[in-house]
């Protein structure tokens, strides 16, 4: 399966040098100093050797061809090795689709590394990754190295283990497992960091959650406020729309009556203080009373002319008869103290001009009548006497006539008087009404006047009630929103006492104080509370996650360990079975064999020891190291380090042997492995080769004879002037004489 190495500039070889591996066996032959250890390391190189040591240099210069007289230094070194990657059975060599692979790595003067594999260029890990699948491993447990052949006796427990690990080809496990290791350090790292982030976001959202619990309170209440605001309000509006109403109406209907009282009372007042009417009764009255009195001494006068006049006629009448009989005229005393008297009664009674000049006439008359009588014959006193009469009977029929007349008249005033007597009364009668009407009417006025000021103070104190009530609604709305406010208009005023909306108003004050208390709406608050829980969350879901791939980590490498230690105790089981076999053909006789070590316990005392030791012993135990142990035969050694160099140079063949013949690599390259070998030793060594190249290719680089005789392809590496290695293919002859 290895087919070719091709070397450019790498260390001796300046020019570019293929080597062809055509058959099992090829052997590297030349005089010392030739290059023939460059060929191994070239391998080494190329694989991914990270060592400068195991390649014989310090820095990467030291592998790039350093120039000689002749011939100029190289800026690069570079080695390709390819591989035939044919399906073997079921499988390629290499896990890539190619039926060659060619990996080359080159390095440059400062040192940087290229690598590619058929062309391509890749990383170092892409490399060991491929090899680690072909059972080539980087511990180069397949590359012994010139003096190194006992160098698996030398290392230390643990790398003999990881060289046997390699061997086994248990490498491809060992990356799995450090691959998932730095995965599970990675996930664990993040694990750590949500840990610590959620610790910290614990107290916030705590906090918040106490503040999201404190706003949940406040809106229940708030809830609260808007079902009690909305009825008290509702009821609060109808409550003061009605009592407006009512008040308006009352108002309306006392200023009404009021307006009512006060035009009547005026009306009233007006009548009473300017009583005209009772003025022009009592003035009907007056004069009525003195047109009865006026016609009463009237008629009091006619009858007394009445009298005069009937008393005249009589007279007049007897002295007629007297005249008749008698024809003297005999005046009686009498008849002149009646004059005298009636002259006299005459004068006093004529008070009036009428009556006066009444009187005048009479007398005249009576005075002319008594004289007559005396003057005239007795004819003419008899003639003149009877006209006297006659004139008389006029006149008393004249005055009779006037009596009727004053009589009616006075009858007629009298009944005149009664009835404006009757009206008067009447009209006193009203007055009275009146007044008490107008008491009344002040009293319902005052009352009305009250009423209405009672009316305007309870409108006043409405209005006050409707201002409160409106700054309240504000308070209310700026607390609970605008749903406090938002309610319809009740139809009426429910049933209720005024104590029950009181009540309604002290829970609402109660309330209001609660929110108020219990703060604002926390928007903010809320809006942080949602994202820091969504965070939390977020990050509790992140952690599962990152557990999940912790555990799965842990179960494949959990499972690794357990595939990897059967393997390895299977491997070593075998490992061992060869190596005691190969020891005793080597050495004929005695035995040897691999073991794990002893665990250390760790030592007291030693603090720091203690503590690095119980993070590393699980560890620790389940990568215990190998230990040789060797059984000679004739011989008690105990120590690796009490056998002779022979001795060991052959007990680590046959352990590398052993390990060969357990897992095969595809190539081995032996760098003089041989050299300490006696001829007897050198034989065996030359079966055992024999043995070894049916499974793996072998490179052997000798100056012994034996070995290469056991070749089917010998090269010789010589050096001439110029520092330059140089490669031809030689015969066994050729070889021997070469190799000298
Ligand atoms: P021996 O048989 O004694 O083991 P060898 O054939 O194995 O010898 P090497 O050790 O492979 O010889 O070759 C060493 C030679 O390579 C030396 O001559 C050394 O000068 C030469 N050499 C090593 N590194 C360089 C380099 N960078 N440039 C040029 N020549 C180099």
């Amino acid at each position: 399966m290895l087919k070719r190495l091709e070397v450019v500039g790498f260390k001796s070889f300046a020019k570019k040098t293929v080597l062809d591996f055509l058959s099992s066996t090829t052997a590297i032959v030349g005089p010392n100093g030739s290059g023939k250890s460059n060929v191994a390391e070239a391998f080494r190189f190329a694989l991914g050797e990270q060592s400068m040591k195991s390649m014989r240099g310090k820095r990467a210069e030291d592998l790039i061809f350093n120039g000689s007289h002749s011939v100029p230094r190289a800026n690069r070194a570079a080695v390709a090795i390819v591989f035939d990657n044919r399906p073997k059975g079921a499988h390629r060599p290499f896990k890539i689709d190619f039926d060659e692979v060619v990996i080359e790595r080159a390095v440059l003067r400062d040192g940087t590394s290229e690598y590619s594999i058929n062309g391509s260029k890749v990383r170092l890990r892409d490399i060991e990754e491929l090899l680690a699948g072909a059972n080539i491993g980087e511990t180069g447990h397949h590359i012994i190295s010139q003096g190194e052949a006992d160098r698996i006796l030398l290392a230390s427990p643990r790398d003999r283990r990881a060289m046997l690990e390699d061997a086994l080809g248990l490498k491809i496990y060992e990356f799995k497992k450090q691959e998932a290791e730095k995965k599970l350090g990675k996930t664990e790292e993040n694990i750590g960091q949500i840990n610590s982030l959620r610790r910290e976001l614990a107290p916030h959202l705590r906090f918040l959650e106490s503040q999201v619990k404190k706003l949940e309170r406040a809106d229940s209440l708030r809830t609260e406020l808007v079902g009690l605001a909305q009825t008290y309000f509702a009821i609060e509006d109808a409550y003061l729309a009605h009592e407006k109403e009512k008040v308006a109406g009352e108002k309306r209907d006392a200023a009404e009556r009021l307006a009512q009282a006060t035009a009547e009372l005026s009306a009233i007042e007006e009548r009473a203080t300017t009583d005209a009417e009772g003025v022009k009764h009592l003035d009907l009255v007056r004069r009525t009373e003195r047109e009865v009195e006026r016609v009463g001494g009237e008629r009091g006068t006619l009858a007394r002319s009445l009298g005069r006049v009937e008393g005249a006629l009589a007279a007049a009448k007897e002295r007629s008869a007297r005249v008749a009989r008698e024809p003297y005229a005999k005046v009686p005393r009498e008849d002149l103290s009646a004059l005298a008297r009636e002259i006299e009664k005459q004068a006093e009674e004529a008070t009036t001009p009428e009556a006066i000049s009444a009187a005048l006439s009479a007398i005249r008359k009576a005075v002319t009548a008594f004289v007559g009588r005396f003057i005239a014959p007795a004819d003419d006193l008899l003639a003149d006497e009877e006209r006297a009469a006659y004139a008389l009977e006029n006149e008393r029929t004249e005055l009779l006539a006037k009596d009727a007349r004053f009589s009616e008249e006075l009858e007629r005033t009298k009944s005149a008087l009664a009835r404006s007597r009757e009206a008067m009364t009447a009209h006193d009668e009203t007055g009275r009404e009146l007044r008490r009407r107008i008491l009344d009417l002040a009293q319902a006025k005052a009352h009305e006047e009250g009423s209405v000021a009672k009316s305007g103070a309870r409108e006043y104190e409405l209005n006050l009630l409707s201002e409160s009530l409106e700054r309240e609604k504000g308070e209310v709305l700026a607390l609970g929103g605008i749903a406090t406010v938002s309610y319809a208009p009740l139809a009426q005023l429910p049933a209720e006492d005024r104590q029950t909306q009181d009540a309604r108003k002290r829970t609402l004050e109660r309330t209001k104080i609660r929110l108020e208390e219990a703060g604002g709406t926390g928007e903010d608050i809320r809006q942080e509370h949602k994202e820091v829980s969504e965070r939390e969350t977020f990050l509790a879901t992140e952690l599962e996650d990152l557990a999940k791939s912790a555990a799965g980590l842990r179960a494949l490498i959990s499972d690794l360990d357990t595939e990897l230690g059967k393997h390895f105790s299977e491997g070593l089981a075998k490992v061992n079975a060869s190596f005691s076999e190969y020891f005793a053909l080597m050495f004929g006789g005695g035995s040897a064999r691999l073991a794990l070590e002893e665990a250390e316990e760790p030592e007291e005392g030693s603090l720091a020891y203690a503590e690095e030791e119980t993070d590393e012993a699980p560890k620790e135990k389940e990568r215990l190291g190998i230990e040789i142990a060797v059984n000679l035969p004739k011989k008690k050694v105990r120590s690796l380090m009490q056998l002779s160099g022979g001795e060991r140079a052959l007990t680590s063949i046959a352990l590398i042997f052993a390990m060969s013949q357990v897992n095969p690599p595809p190539f081995l390259i032996l760098d003089e492995t041989d050299a300490a070998l006696d001829e007897a030793n050198s034989r065996r060594y030359g079966d055992m080769i024999e043995n070894l190249a049916k499974k793996s290719q072998l490179i052997v680089i000798t100056h012994n004879r034996e070995s290469m005789s056991r070749a089917n392809t010998l090269y010789g590496v010589t050096m001439g002037g110029d520092g330059v290695s140089k490669l031809l293919s030689v015969k066994f002859e050729e070889a021997v004489s070469v190799a000298k």
